[in-house]
């Protein structure tokens, strides 16, 4: 395994000051999937205050020193660089009361999650492979490290991030932890609806979430309980569209369509979801079927929604099966004609100038965009002017 630069003089720097250290985790399991690597993560043998001692030249940022995580940045990237760890025992199916550090890299690759990713990679590149990650990558399988019964008890994440792995990567989850993380579900409803989110956005947009989101709706209807009572059919169906679209947001707005916009809303206050994530996800399951004949309604709505959420809709559209209109047409020409009052070549104090008062004012401005998105008066500043006035003697 070949690393880049920052991470060979992290590794080198750690050797110089006697400690060791690691590649693990997803970075080893892309790199062997030839998949590109996201980031690479550091585990090392020695605890955290050691870590900060070897990186005295360097920035160190200390946000996760209580689990072990130091953060070096070298050559302007962070690396992340975090000291063998035990995780103590588990109460709350959520986080483990204790961690401890460790000198041995078994116990900490027998705290992973998934064989896949529970391998490491030294500095002279050698993969260390303790649960047979290599095989279950070799057959695109999601297993767990131990037992699976045991360690989704552990921790109900685990369910829902075999999901994700097994929908980005396009695997199968192997029996015995399919099994295991069915008669656990109901414990995600102990996990922080941050966490959940989280790798719900990852599996929704992971290239088999339609077969993950059907196989495993009961899991799925645990962290939604809304979708529970759609009939099967339409949720299989919401489930493909969703799959097929290979973005969190709009695969997300494609399942909640049949529930609706409020209902829509409401999961993602449940979810917790950031506010844009929420209202682009309503706005899409509101706009959906709003048809737009003439380019003139259509730059009006490119003007009142903004060029990103068009697209968006587009796309979603599309999903749909709905037929291309003038918003399409808009979208991929939008030349320059205007699309909001803003673009007129008049302003509220010209309108005003002319005798209009109070409401009348915006809406003569309306009125004149109308017509000159549509294309039917130039917007120019004396033809709109005589528009308006001609708008009074009516
Ligand atoms: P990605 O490329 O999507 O970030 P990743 O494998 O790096 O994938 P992370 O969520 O960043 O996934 O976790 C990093 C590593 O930490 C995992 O590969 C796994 O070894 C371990 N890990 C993370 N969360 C858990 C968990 N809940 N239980 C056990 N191990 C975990
Ligand atoms: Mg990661």
């Amino acid at each position: 395994m070949d690393f880049p630069v920052y991470i060979q003089t992290a590794m080198r720097i750690l050797k110089e000051h006697g400690a060791e250290g690691y590649a693990v985790g997803g970075c080893v399991r892309d790199t062997l999937l030839g998949r590109p690597v996201n980031d690479y993560d550091l585990a090392v043998n020695v605890p955290p205050q050691k870590t900060e001692r070897c990186f005295a030249g360097y920035k160190v940022i200390e946000t996760g020193l209580k689990h072990g995580t130091v953060t070096v940045v070298i050559d302007k990237h962070n690396v992340e660089i975090t000291s063998f760890r035990i995780d103590g025992g588990y109460t709350d199916a959520r986080r483990p009361d204790s961690v401890a550090f460790t000198p041995s890299l078994e116990q900490d690759l027998c705290r992973r999650d998934f064989t896949v990713n529970a391998m490491a990679c030294g500095q002279n590149g050698d993969i260390i492979d303790l649960f047979g990650g290599k095989d279950d990558l070799q057959n695109r399988l999601i297993r767990c490290v131990g037992d699976p019964d045991a360690r989704f008890k552990e921790d109900a994440l685990r369910i829902l991030r075999a999901l994700r792995f097994a929908a980005a990567l396009d695997f199968t989850i192997e029996e015995k932890t399919a099994a295991a993380l069915r008669a656990n579900a109901a414990a995600l409803t102990k996990i922080s609806a941050e966490r959940k989110f989280a790798e719900l956005k990852k599996l929704l947009a992971g290239v088999s979430a339609a077969p993950i989101l059907t196989q495993y709706k009961d899991v799925i209807c645990v962290c939604i309980p809304q979708l529970a009572d759609l009939p099967e059919a339409e949720y299989t169906a919401a489930a493909h569209t969703a799959g097929n679209l290979r973005d969190a947001l709009l695969s997300f707005a494609a399942l909640m369509r049949p529930l609706g916009p409020q209902t829509a809303e409401e999961v993602c206050r449940a979810l917790k979801t950031d506010n844009r994530f929420r209202n682009t996800a309503v706005f899409l399951i509101e706009e959906q079927h709003t048809v737009y004949a003439t380019k003139g309604q259509a730059r009006r709505a490119l003007g009142a929604f903004g060029a990103d959420r068009c697209r968006l809709l587009l796309r979603f559209r599309q999903a749909l099966g709905m037929e291309a209109d003038a918003l399409n047409d808009v979208i991929a020409d939008p030349g320059n004609l205007p699309a909001k009052i803003a673009d007129l070549r008049v302003t509220g104090a010209d309108i005003a100038a002319l005798g209009f008062t109070g409401k009348e004012i915006a809406d003569e401005l309306n009125r004149l965009l109308i017509r000159a998105a549509e294309g039917d008066l130039p917007n120019e500043k004396d033809p709109l002017l005589q528009a308006a006035v001609n708008d009074i003697k009516i």
